[in-house]
């Protein structure tokens, strides 16, 4: 449904819950208030170049729905969670990284979680090191 006059009330759910949040930098990059490297966007995702890559591939792959991240998740976002992996897959395979890539959810300060719209990071292009730092 769309709210006229409002644009961050453009979103809005079925149960009438506002699902963008006018102070998170993701949901404005998902508006195009912000600009990005976009990779590829549906109806439910939005994927980006990371603005600080940590591999030769890193994407953000995230909700348009704003969710805040995967502690904070429910069982309505379950097909959310599962959707996000398979678009990192879907990446990994069209950029020919399929000999080893990782998905990866920071979650909490001690993970260094620093952005709080839920999004999940492909890397890949190099060797990856286990266990990660
Ligand atoms: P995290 O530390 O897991 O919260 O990841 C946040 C990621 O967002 C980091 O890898 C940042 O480099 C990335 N990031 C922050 N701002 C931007 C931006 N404007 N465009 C693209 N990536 C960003
Ligand atoms: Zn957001």
């Amino acid at each position: 449904m769309l709210i006229r006059g409002n644009p961050w009330l453009k979103y809005i759910s079925s149960a009438n819950i506002v699902v963008m949040d006018e102070n998170c930098l993701f949901c404005k990059i998902i508006a195009g208030k912000i600009p990005s490297k976009k990779v590829y966007e549906d109806d439910r995702v939005f994927v980006f170049e990371d603005i600080n890559p940590k591999a030769p591939t890193h994407v953000l792959i995230i909700p348009k729905r704003h969710v805040v991240g995967l502690k904070e998740a429910t069982p309505e976002d379950a097909e959310i969670l599962g959707y996000c992996q398979l678009i990192a897959a879907k990446i990994g395979r069209e950029r020919g990284i399929e000999d080893g890539y990782r998905t990866v959810y920071n979650v909490g300060p001690r993970s260094g979680q620093s952005v709080f719209h839920l999004h999940l990071h492909l890397l890949g292009g190099r060797d990856m090191t286990w266990p990660p730092g």
